[in-house]
Parts: structure tokens; C-alpha cells; sequence
């Protein structure tokens, strides 16, 4: 995003930060239309969105298939007008809801006495883990001056968003070479201050499970939470293990690990909104609940930071989770590593596109070969991005170092094929031999 002096440039629209006086301004209502013409112009507006349903997006959206999604929506639409925010009146809710949970908590080897609350995703589930931390410390009785958490770089920027939020230092430390936290590094930083250690399963950008054991041990000994970031391998690496794979400790076995996110709307397959945030017991799972009577309204309560919010992802995780069963999620986790695993093999020894580090689940991280660039100009890993994008891909870009990213999903089986082609064809052009090459970045 470029930023100007009159308003923000967001894509081929221009959207006003400060609006000019104006008497009367011309909206999109009109006369009021029929619904069917509402559903066409909403239709119409698609066109330039990505074919995620088709496999053409490596980011931001998820597909188990027309069917999984047609149950999934109808779910959602059934509903979508029942308030969350009080689960008494809604008892259809509540049932759906501590089911959902109760299964992602046998996903992460949760015991009786792990609990945990839907969320409206990862972002909601790592502010509350946040929110969490500095309220357990407070709980406990310790004196917070500058509370601080200690997270690897490579930690979502959510947490960055729950720092902000909540007035907590951030203190990022470099990843090792391997991608991974550098536990050591991480030990040193901790002071009487922290209130949190961070660990993902996997880490978004490189894909890698950090080492969580050495974390969540500090973090006991120290009476302190160590929360690891699941949000995507929340559903992948439990059935990646049940598959015969070996995974790296990450979840409620691991002591000292204080709470889990796993986000259902990525490889759980439902409804955008769908996160899970869960604590190793009921005691944790308060620091993320909200109380108050201070008002004239009555005695008001809440999970999470939301206050009314649809009941639909909840229907939705529920209804995708009961149709997929064991079975379901077995399939579309085996389906999607090997897929990931197939891109990485491609990767092997290619002679523009070299692989950051190889996937411990479904995500993938591809930057240019190093001996492609020549002093300070080299060829630039986002023009790949470019050429992916004119033949309708769409892939993640991320710094640093300058790279793409792609979130290997089911859908994308029945596009490996064509999307390796394309790929290959791109970054020929893009840095191959004989190639124009000349962009000149720095990374
Ligand atoms: C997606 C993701 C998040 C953020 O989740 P949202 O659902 O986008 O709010 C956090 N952590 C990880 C590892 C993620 O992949």
C-alpha cells in the first residue's frame, strides 16, 4: 500500500482517509432492487476475485471440494442470525460449540481437564493469548511494571496486534538458520517481566514446528504461559502423526505448555470465522474471559472480545467436522502433505526456485537460488508472484527475505500439475538462463 498525503491507495481504487465537505454523496443503494438483481450485481462483483474454489489460491482460502463447502455454507446460512454472544437462549449453539471443542481438544491430546472457547480465528485466539498471560501474572500476584513476551520472528504478527493492544513489549529473537526458534536465545531474554513464551506448530512463514519442549519447560518452571501457535497445524500434524508420520512434541503432551491455537477455517475446512483458543485448564481458560456489571445493563459476560456474533461458523465447524469424520480429515491432511511434499521434490535442484526450508506440514517457503544474482542486482522472487498472478495464481508474498508462500490445501491435488508447469515457466522467464533478470533488489 502506497500512502499519500489525500487518502490511501488500495489496489486500482482510491478510498478517502479524510473526507472532503460534501453536501450530498452519491451511494450505491439507489431505488431498492429485487433480490434476484441484487444476487447478479453480487455475482458480477466476483469478477476479478481469485478461483480459490478452484485451486488457484496458495493463501487465504481453504477447499475440501464442492460438497464440503456446500454443507459448510448451508450450516453457516442456517445459523447465521443466532447470537453466540448468549449461549442460553441458543442451547443448539452451546451443544454444537462444546462439541467442536472437545474434538479439537482430543486433537491435541487434551485431558479432562483442558478447556477451551471458539474464536472468530487465529487473530482473536493470539490477542486473548496476550490478554491471558498478563492476566495470569496479575492473578498470581506478581508486580508488572513493562510486561514483556518473548517469541521467535518468525511468530504471527497477531501477537504483535495483542502487544499493541494490551501494552506488552514484544521481544523477537532471531530464528537459527534451520528457520526454528532459537530456544537458547529465547532462555537468555526472559526476565522477571515475562509473561509469555511463543512457539509455533508450524511457523507461518517458513513452515518449520519450532522446538516447543525447552519453552514450555522455562515456562513452568517460571509459572509463567507458554502458548504454541497451531493456527495452522492445529488439525494437520495430529493427522499427519495418526498417518505414521513422525512430528516433532507440540501439543498438551508437552508440560508446560499453557494453551493451543488451532484455526478450524484453515485445515479444518469451515466457514471463515471459525479459530479455537485452548488452555490447559479451566483456571487459564478464565484469564480470557470478560466479566463486568459495571453498567445499567445487568451482569455482562463474553469469551472473547467479540459481544454478538453469528452463530454460523460455529454450525459450520460442527456440520464439516461431523460429516469429514476421523476419516474425512485422514484423507485431506494425507492429501495435502502430499501434495506440499510433491512441490518440495520439485524443488529439488531447481535451476531458479530454491525451497527455504522443507515443509514439517503443508506450508511452503520459495526463494530465488543465490547464485542467480550477480553483485547487487539480482533477480527478484516477487516477479515469479507477477508471472503466477497474469496466469491467475495466487500466491503469498512475505519478507524478509523476499519470498512466496504457499498454503498447500486439498483443493490443490487436482491442480499440482498445471501450477508446477506454470511455475517452472514463470521463473524461467523471471531469472532463468538467457533472461532479462533485471530487478534490482537488495534483499
Ligand atoms: C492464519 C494464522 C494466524 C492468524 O489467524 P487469522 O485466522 O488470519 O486471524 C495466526 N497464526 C498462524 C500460524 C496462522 O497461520
Amino acid at each position: 500500500m502506497e500512502q499519500d498525503q489525500q487518502g490511501i491507495r488500495a489496489g486500482s481504487r482510491t478510498r478517502w482517509a479524510y473526507s472532503p465537505p460534501v453536501a450530498a454523496r452519491e451511494t450505491f443503494i439507489g431505488a431498492g432492487q429485487a433480490p434476484e438483481s441484487v444476487l447478479e450485481a453480487l455475482e458480477g462483483l466476483r469478477g476479478g476475485d481469485v478461483r480459490w474454489r478452484n485451486g488457484r489460491a496458495f493463501s487465504l482460502a481453504y477447499s475440501a471440494g464442492p460438497e464440503v463447502l456446500a454443507l459448510s455454507e448451508e450450516a453457516y446460512r442456517r445459523f447465521s442470525g443466532e447470537n453466540a454472544l448468549n449461549m442460553v437462549a441458543f442451547p443448539s449453539l452451546r451443544e454444537m460449540h462444546n462439541d467442536v471443542v472437545a474434538t479439537a481438544l482430543s486433537w491435541v491430546h487434551g485431558d479432562s481437564d483442558t478447556a477451551g472457547f471458539m474464536t472468530s480465528g487465529g487473530t482473536e485466539s493470539l490477542v486473548l493469548t496476550v490478554r491471558a498471560a498478563v492476566r495470569r501474572a496479575q492473578r498470581e500476584g506478581r508486580t508488572l511494571t513493562r510486561p514483556n513476551m518473548v517469541l521467535p520472528t518468525t511468530a504471527h504478527a497477531a501477537l504483535e496486534k495483542g502487544a499493541d493492544y494490551f501494552g506488552v513489549e514484544s521481544r523477537r529473537i532471531d530464528v537459527r538458520p534451520d528457520w526454528r526458534a532459537d530456544t537458547a536465545a529465547m532462555l537468555e531474554a526472559i526476565d522477571d517481566q515475562t509473561v509469555l513464551l511463543v512457539g509455533s506448530a508450524p511457523s507461518y512463514p517458513q513452515g518449520v514446528v519450532d522446538d516447543i519442549p525447552p519453552l514450555a519447560a522455562e515456562a513452568a518452571a517460571r509459572r509463567i504461559n507458554c502458548h504454541v501457535d497451531a493456527c495452522m497445524g492445529g488439525v494437520t500434524l495430529p493427522y499427519m502423526e495418526r498417518g505414521g508420520e513422525s512430528v516433532a512434541p507440540w501439543d498438551f503432551r508437552v508440560d508446560g505448555v499453557t494453551s493451543i491455537s488451532v484455526d478450524l477455517h484453515k485445515y479444518g475446512y469451515a466457514a471463515k470465522g471459525s479459530g479455537l483458543l485452548l488452555h490447559r485448564n479451566k483456571f487459564l481458560r478464565a484469564d480470557q474471559t470478560f466479566v463486568t456489571d459495571n453498567w445499567l445493563g445487568g451482569t455482562y459476560g463474553s469469551s472473547g472480545i467479540l459481544g454478538t456474533k453469528s452463530g454460523g461458523p460455529i454450525a459450520s465447524s460442527w456440520a464439516v467436522m461431523r460429516h469429514l469424520g476421523d476419516e474425512g480429515y485422514q484423507r485431506l491432511t494425507d492429501s495435502a502433505r502430499s501434495s506440499a511434499l510433491a512441490i518440495a521434490r520439485h524443488l529439488e535442484g531447481h535451476q531458479v526456485l530454491r525451497l527455504r526450508a522443507l515443509p514439517d506440514s503443508t506450508l511452503l517457503c520459495i526463494g530465488l537460488r543465490d547464485d542467480l544474482r550477480h553483485d547487487d542486482i539480482a533477480p527478484d522472487v516477487y516477479a515469479v508472484a507477477d508471472g503466477l498472478a497474469a496466469r491467475g495464481w495466487y500466491v503469498d508474498r512475505q519478507a524478509p527475505p523476499r519470498s512466496i508462500h504457499l498454503t498447500v490445501n486439498a483443493v490443490h491435488a487436482e491442480v499440482l500439475h498445471e501450477f508446477l508447469r506454470d511455475l517452472d515457466e514463470v521463473s524461467a522467464t523471471v531469472a532463468g538462463p538467457g533472461s532479462e533478470g533485471g530487478y534490482a533488489v537488495i534483499e
